[in-house]
């Protein structure tokens, strides 16, 4: 650990971006305080004294002490330095990284949800079993399902979730079934969550639309198929057109439909999964209702089910008494817990905030805004950075740098690098894994035509800029607080400590 510098430090406080920030560990002073308690004249007792000395700690720990002034300061500063949905467009594609209303945190900061405790009887809890009551029967509504489960943590816990669903189905019929179908296209934790569930993987090919190949889906369908995981709108932002053809061949050989909801904001009130022919839908509420999830979480993955599965679904569920009031119950056949209590409960009363607020005509206008905005987008961009698939997209559009890449040597990595420092976020680079040198924006309903003029203008200039000075893109970001990272060696060499760069 690092002794503490001499003071002065931080009220020499550095400029917005600078790289020069100290830790809060060289900011520390001997003796400072954040607070003061007022002085009683009780005498103050050595430690060993008040706690019984087998209990204290013989480590000496040391903590930065500073005053809450320099604290705020420093953290202040340091949230300075970092771009963050709050600040400008996010174009992230495939994450629907995108701006959340304020009111739906305040909906969350209400103490008379958030300072009740998970385990407390259903009897003193009614406000919280009617929300998620409501909250189930609301996305079953807009996925077409009959019932759901509120527990899953996330995306993939909620894949895992159904495909442990689906096994229960299958064996439940003595039905031994061993692969499920995933296109090549898919998001990487759909064959995760498949071999997770004990279930082989087989790929199939997307043809030259992007789309599922149905020929090659037929080719690989036999008794043996449990399902198919299916995006939809895939990871390339298309609908799959021929989704009742691709249900009905998999509906004959007895498997399963799942969807992979991720991308269910491009729909929303506008189709339903359950009208597709889909058996089993996961709900990122995370990307699609609300609730900032940079930086890992937390989220919410509910899990809903068409009549036949749900008996299966995870318990206890919130259920209504016949006089009208709740408790929990856990269905005939579940198949457990997937959470430790009843889901991550602040994502879950955020996300029935902004469907309760949307409802209505709400819901099909932020689908229809979002793919407004991408096509929008696709289309102003076409000279510069071509579209993967020539044809209309839903609510993200993949576009190419394969011909940048050819002409200038500038990688599509390069550009979204430039693009930080003219105040944009980068979209997704190299995802999904079947473009060349793919770049992933999906705008959200929330950028304002203006918002998304600047930043086509701002892509415009980075590709004028590769021409005539390729070396400025790809050495790009110079003028962020953190320049260009090699981002191998970050993987291969973690060193998670405050004081890391000495280390390596
Ligand atoms: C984000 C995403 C997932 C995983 O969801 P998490 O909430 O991140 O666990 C799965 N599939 C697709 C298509 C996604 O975009």
């Amino acid at each position: 650990m690092k002794k503490a510098m001499p003071g002065g430090r931080a009220s020499s406080a550095p400029l917005l971006g600078s790289d020069t920030e100290p830790t809060i560990f060289e900011m520390s002073q001997s003796g400072r305080r954040a607070f003061q308690l007022r002085t009683t004249g009780v005498p103050a007792l050595p430690l060993d004294q008040l706690v019984p000395r087998e209990h204290l700690n013989p480590t000496h720990v040391e903590l930065a002490e500073v005053s809450e002034r320099d604290l705020v300061a420093h953290f202040t500063r340091l949230s300075h330095r970092q771009f963050a949905v709050d600040l400008g467009a996010y174009p992230l594609g495939s994450c629907t990284m995108k701006y959340n209303p304020k009111f739906c945190d305040a909906v969350a900061g209400d103490p008379g949800l958030n300072s009740v405790h998970p385990g407390a009887p259903a009897h003193l809890t009614q406000g919280w079993l009617a929300l998620l009551c409501d909250l189930e029967e609301r996305l079953c509504e807009v996925t077409g399902m009959a019932g759901a489960t509120l527990q899953p943590a996330a995306g993939a816990a909620g894949e895992l979730t159904g495909l442990l669903i689906m096994r229960a189905y299958h064996e439940s019929r003595g039905d031994q079934r061993k692969r499920v179908i995933i296109p090549d296209s898919a998001h990487g934790t759909n064959p995760a969550s498949v071999t997770l569930g004990g279930y082989e993987v087989t790929t199939i090919p997307s043809d030259e639309r992007g789309l599922v190949d149905v020929n090659a889906l037929r080719a690989v369908l036999g008794p043996d198929v449990a399902g198919i995981m299916l995006t939809n709108p895939n990871t390339v932002g298309l609908f799959e057109e021929e989704i009742s053809e691709i249900a009905n061949a998999v509906h004959e050989v007895g498997g399963l439909l799942y969807y992979d909801g991720a991308n269910l904001n491009a729909i929303l009130g506008v189709v339903r999964p359950g009208d597709m022919g889909f058996d089993i839908v996961h709900m990122n509420l995370h990307k699609t209702f609300a609730t900032p999830h940079g930086g890992g979480g937390p989220g919410a993955g509910p899990v809903a089910v068409a009549s036949h599965l749900v008996e299966f679904l995870p318990g206890p569920k919130p259920a209504m008494t016949s006089e009208g009031t709740y408790e929990w119950r856990t269905p005939h056949h579940s198949i457990g817990r997937v959470h430790g209590w009843h889901g991550n409960a602040m994502v879950l009363a955020r996300a029935l905030a902004y469907i309760t607020v949307h409802g209505g005509d709400g819901l099909p206008r932020v689908a229809q805004h979002a793919v407004l905005n991408a096509n929008w987008l696709r289309q102003r961009l076409q000279a510069v950075l071509p579209a993967a698939y020539d044809r209309p997209c839903m609510h993200e559009c993949v576009l190419t740098a394969t011909g940048i890449k050819h002409n200038h040597n500038v990688r599509a990595l390069d550009l979204a690098k430039r693009l930080m420092e003219k105040g944009f976020h980068a979209p997704t680079v190299y995802f999904p894994l079947i473009v060349d040198e793919a770049l992933m924006f999906e705008p959200t309903e929330t950028e304002s035509p203006q918002t998304l003029e600047a930043l086509a203008c701002a892509l415009e200039e980075i590709a004028e800029e590769a021409v005539v000075d390729g070396d400025r893109v790809r050495h790009a970001p110079l003028t962020t607080p953190v320049t260009r990272v090699d981002e191998a060696r970050a993987a291969r060499q973690l060193v998670p400590t405050e004081d890391a760069a000495e280390r390596v």
